[in-house]
């Protein structure tokens, strides 16, 4: 019989993450200070991060970034993860392409989010801060920082997604019950949420929200240091052990990859699953195909703008260089809140800049269809945002049928769907509908940014 799971051991959680911007061949543009537009250094961050998070933001001369032990004793909870090929899903398809996923939603809090909440903990502990802050959106990064923070002796706060916070109140409770305390975002307790509140009482807040609030609550609190689950080259990095793990898995199934897909918010699941492979592109090796999979209603590397723009929605973080769509674009209230995200990281934004990878944008519809073929055909109920890598993974399944070629595709589930149930619900019932954006819409956003590029 063939291998339907491909496992590795506790010994091979990898001991080093993969720093793909030492390999990129053309660096990702600076951050830029809003006041100045001069580019940041790591000092700059200190304030802010805890100070390797901020080294490791800049470093793009270090290919490998040793994992410290106390992380991967943690990782040792979950990891390695399984690596599976999809046979129900090719048997329901009826493809002659080869699909595997890389199995994150096994860990403790259901996503891949503790792979850089674990790192990102343990950096603070270690440099005797003693309080830390977040923003949360659908709840899942808010869950891996709290057992994260805990574990570490670190008290910690989360402002999580108004929308979220009501739709999710599940994500809440687990939130709590690992010690954290959480506020529903946008809130009273800051200077950005009570002037969003005032100027729009009904707002049911967003990440660019959420993370201005708890920007301000770290800047404001004595040891207090913020935290940030995507978007940032630390994160990407430190969700490399994915990827890594994939690679070695892929071996044991004696097949590589001609297809990476990985769902697209902030970009960290999806640079965790693509860049270690990626770097067999860059040494000519190979020529994977890499996909990121983002919603219709939030399409910022399909149709954003490349601009310099503030990660958050009231203007506190530096200048990004990132694919946008206006860092106080709202999009609409869909299920899957972690993709609801104006802006891609500045990593991935110059790979898409320079055509080595692809984007995609799936209608809401299409990928609660995929994810109930997936659940029923492989039996895991994934996350609403897992299922836009899934969708695209169908997609390109199809097209393998059409052409009649064994294309081996590989994507990552991001997490499980067993808290989300409430969307599920929804698409049964047939109450969930597709969000198109018009590009008036878009164009009216991005040309309110300052131009810098
Ligand atoms: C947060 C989250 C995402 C989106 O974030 P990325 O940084 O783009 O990975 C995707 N899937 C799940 C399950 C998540 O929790």
């Amino acid at each position: 019989m063939e291998s339907k799971k491909f496992i590795l051991q506790e010994k091979d959680i990898p001991t080093a993450w993969y720093n793909v911007m030492a390999e990129m061949p053309v660096k990702p543009r600076p951050m830029l200070n809003p006041a100045t537009k001069k580019p940041l250094t790591p000092e700059d961050l200190y304030p802010l991060f805890s100070e390797e998070v901020s080294r490791q933001e800049f470093n793009d001369t270090d290919k490998w970034i040793e994992i410290p032990e106390e992380v991967r004793d943690m990782y040792r909870i979950w990891r390695p993860t399984p690596l599976v090929r999809a046979r129900g899903l090719e048997n329901a398809l009826d493809t002659p392409a080869h699909i595997y996923f890389k199995n994150e939603s096994v860990s403790p809090v259901g996503s891949h989010k503790l792979n850089s909440a674990i790192p990102q903990a343990y950096y603070c502990k270690k440099q005797g801060v003693t309080n830390i802050t977040t923003e949360t959106g659908a709840g899942q990064w808010g869950a891996a920082l709290s057992l994260a923070a805990k574990h570490f002796g670190l008290e910690l706060a989360v402002y999580m997604v108004k929308v979220s916070y009501h739709q999710k109140p599940y994500r809440r409770s687990i939130m709590q019950t690992y010690g954290a305390e959480v506020i529903a975002s946008p809130s009273m307790s800051t200077k950005a949420g009570r002037k969003i509140i005032t100027d729009h009482p009904n707002y049911q807040g967003s990440l660019g929200t959420a993370i201005s609030e708890a920007v301000e609550l770290a800047m404001s609190t004595p040891n207090c240091k913020y935290t940030l689950g995507s978007v940032l080259n630390h994160v990407a990095l430190h969700q490399t052990v994915i990827g890594l793990e994939a690679e070695k898995q892929m071996e044991m199934a004696g097949e590589y990859p001609d297809i990476v897909i990985g769902c697209f918010g902030g970009g960290s699941n999806f640079s965790g699953i693509s860049f270690p492979f990626l770097r067999h592109n860059f040494s000519g090796e190979r020529s994977t195909r890499f996909i990121a999979a983002e919603p219709a209603s939030c399409p910022k590397l399909t149709r954003g703008v490349l601009q310099y723009d503030f990660g958050d929605e009231a203007g506190y973080t530096p200048l990004i260089p990132m694919y946008t769509l206006g860092h106080d674009f709202s999009p609409a209230n869909i299920h899957a809140g972690g993709l609801r995200y104006h802006g891609a990281g500045a990593v991935v934004s110059q790979l898409r800049e320079n055509g080595l990878i692809e984007a995609v944008d799936i209608p809401q519809l299409e990928t609660f269809a995929a994810a109930t073929l997936f659940a029923q055909a492989e039996g895991i109920i994934p996350a609403p945002e897992s299922s836009h890598a899934i969708a695209t993974a169908i997609r390109e399944a199809k097209k393998a049928k059409e052409s009649g070629e064994s294309k081996v595709i590989l994507f990552n589930l991001s997490g499980h769907g067993l808290i989300d149930m409430a969307a599920y619900d929804q698409y049964i019932c047939g109450d969930l509908q597709n969000y198109e954006i018009p590009e008036s819409e878009i164009e009216a956003n991005v040309s309110k940014l300052e131009k810098l590029l």
